[in-house]
Formats: structure tokens, C-alpha cells, sequence
């Protein structure tokens, strides 16, 4: 697919408008096309024992409480996928294990190339155990696709058009309230393990926390994004947050930028 092509889709999946179409078939950064002015337009408790009554069935086993205790990295080195997906399932290591419905684990096949990084599960993400499905979901998708790329995990489609997209927390936080850094530390270790699991070509990274998590960084994304940096040898864009992207229009010019960075950084490793 022509580079060219591939921009005027993202701009359109973006809302935003081309006033001068790229031209450039091998972009570098310098000579990506400007953003058209316009962007915006276009611990619970264990209960105590009880005695038990001779006619009550026997109590249901309880959960552990949580313990507020990092995952510990080592545990999770020998894991494969299923056996890594159950040991989130089982977390209960900090307190959002009280009030989540389920683990949001990831999406994606685990042979894609590429993998987006999201901060925490939503209400809707909650409630459905997928990354990304509400809004903010729904415009990541249309960047993604304006890039020809899929979280279907469709048998036989080229793993360099797929996506694995993954949360740095696997549980939502009440009230889709900040993560904490000590829920970020404490959930971690599971991400990291995806990633050295799926080894992807490329980690774009959206929104301040996954940043945090990923890169050990406190800047904000605007001093972060534009270049290109490591995580365990992969390269890794930032940019921000889809769910920010819907609240400020105009920003939406740099998450274009931001895309158009990543998609050189991967073609420029030779893609597939
Ligand atoms: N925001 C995120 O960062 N992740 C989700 O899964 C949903 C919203």
C-alpha cells in the first residue's frame, strides 16, 4: 500500500482534513506533512470463623485478601499465554480485585507485530473483560484501521496487520478514577511478561500512565512523544490517550504525527 494512501485514511479516521497532500513516498519525520490548521474541526476482610452450624453446608472457600504485594516477576517468567492469562484472573495482589467484575487480560493475536499500551479498564471494559471497547476504543480502532491494522485475530492474516493491544492495569479502577503508582507497580510485572511474550516490532504507548509504567518516566506525553524510545529492545512511541484525543479535538494532529512516527519506525525494521 502507498504511503500516500495510508495518510489521507488516517487523517480521515482522525476527522481531520489534508489541505496538502503528502507527497513524500519515504517520509522521515522532518518532512511528515504539517496537520491542516484546522485539526480540531475536521481488603476486605476475611469474615471471622464462625462455628459451624451442623445444618449449614460447608462455608464456600474464600479468596485471599489483597495484599497490596507486587507480582512477583520471578513466578511469572516460566508462564506461557493461557497459564498468564489465569494468573491475572487469580490476582488479588493490590484492592481493585474487590470491586472489578473481571481481569481485562488483552486483546489480539499473540503473533501480531504490533501492540498498543492503554492505562486501565473503563466501566464498559469492565464489564465486557476486552481493552478498549468503549469511545476511546472505538477511535483507537479507526487509527488503527487507517492504518491497516486489526486486533482481529484472524487465522491468517499477516501478523505485521495485526494488533495486540494490552492495559497497564488489568483491573478497572473504581470510578474510572487515576491509577496509583502503587497499583501501577503492582501490575506491572503481568505486562511486561506480554510483552516478552509477544515480542513486538513496535509499542505505541497512549496516555500518561502507561507511559509511567513503561518508560519510568513523570514527563508529561507533549515532551515524550515525537521521538522514539526502548522498552526491553522494542521501539516504543508515545502519544496520547484516545480518550484525551476525544476531549481535545486539536491534539488529534499530534496523535497523527505520532501514528505516522510509529508506522516509519516500523517499516524502517523492514515491517514484517
Ligand atoms: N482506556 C484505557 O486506557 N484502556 C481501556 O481499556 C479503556 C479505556
Amino acid at each position: 500500500m502507498a504511503w500516500t494512501e495510508r495518510q489521507h485514511r488516517l487523517l480521515a479516521a482522525m476527522g481531520l482534513r489534508l489541505l496538502q497532500p503528502p507527497h513524500s513516498e519515504a517520509l522521515g519525520v522532518a518532512e511528515r506533512p504539517a496537520p491542516p490548521a484546522d485539526a480540531g474541526v475536521a481488603a476486605p476482610v476475611a469474615p471471622p470463623a464462625r462455628a459451624a452450624a451442623a445444618a449449614e453446608p460447608p462455608a464456600a472457600p474464600r479468596p485471599p485478601a489483597p495484599t497490596s504485594a507486587p507480582v512477583a516477576t520471578g513466578a511469572l517468567a516460566s508462564l506461557d499465554w493461557p497459564g498468564l492469562r489465569e494468573a491475572v484472573a487469580a490476582c488479588r495482589a493490590c484492592g481493585l480485585c474487590e470491586r472489578r467484575t473481571q481481569t481485562v487480560f488483552g486483546v489480539g493475536a499473540t503473533q501480531a507485530r504490533w501492540m498498543v499500551v492503554g492505562e486501565a479498564p473503563g466501566e464498559q471494559e469492565d464489564r465486557e473483560g476486552e481493552p478498549f471497547v468503549g469511545a476511546a476504543g472505538q477511535l483507537l480502532d479507526r487509527m488503527l484501521a487507517a492504518l491497516q491494522l486489526t486486533r482481529a485475530d484472524e487465522p491468517g492474516a499477516p501478523p505485521e496487520r495485526q494488533v495486540y493491544i494490552a492495559n497497564t492495569l488489568k483491573c478497572r479502577p473504581p470510578g474510572n478514577r487515576n491509577p496509583t503508582p502503587d497499583e501501577l507497580a503492582t501490575c506491572e510485572p503481568f505486562l511486561a511478561r506480554q510483552i516478552e511474550l509477544l515480542r513486538p516490532r513496535l509499542i505505541l504507548a497512549m496516555g500518561r500512565f502507561a507511559v509511567q509504567a513503561l518508560l519510568r518516566s513523570d514527563e508529561p506525553i507533549g515532551k515524550l512523544r515525537g521521538r522514539v524510545h526502548q522498552y526491553q529492545g522494542v521501539p516504543l512511541v508515545v502519544t496520547y490517550h484516545p480518550a484525551y484525543l476525544l476531549r481535545n479535538l486539536p491534539e488529534k494532529a499530534k496523535a497523527w504525527d505520532d501514528l505516522c512516527l510509529a508506522a516509519e519506525v516500523f517499516e524502517r525494521q523492514g515491517g514484517a
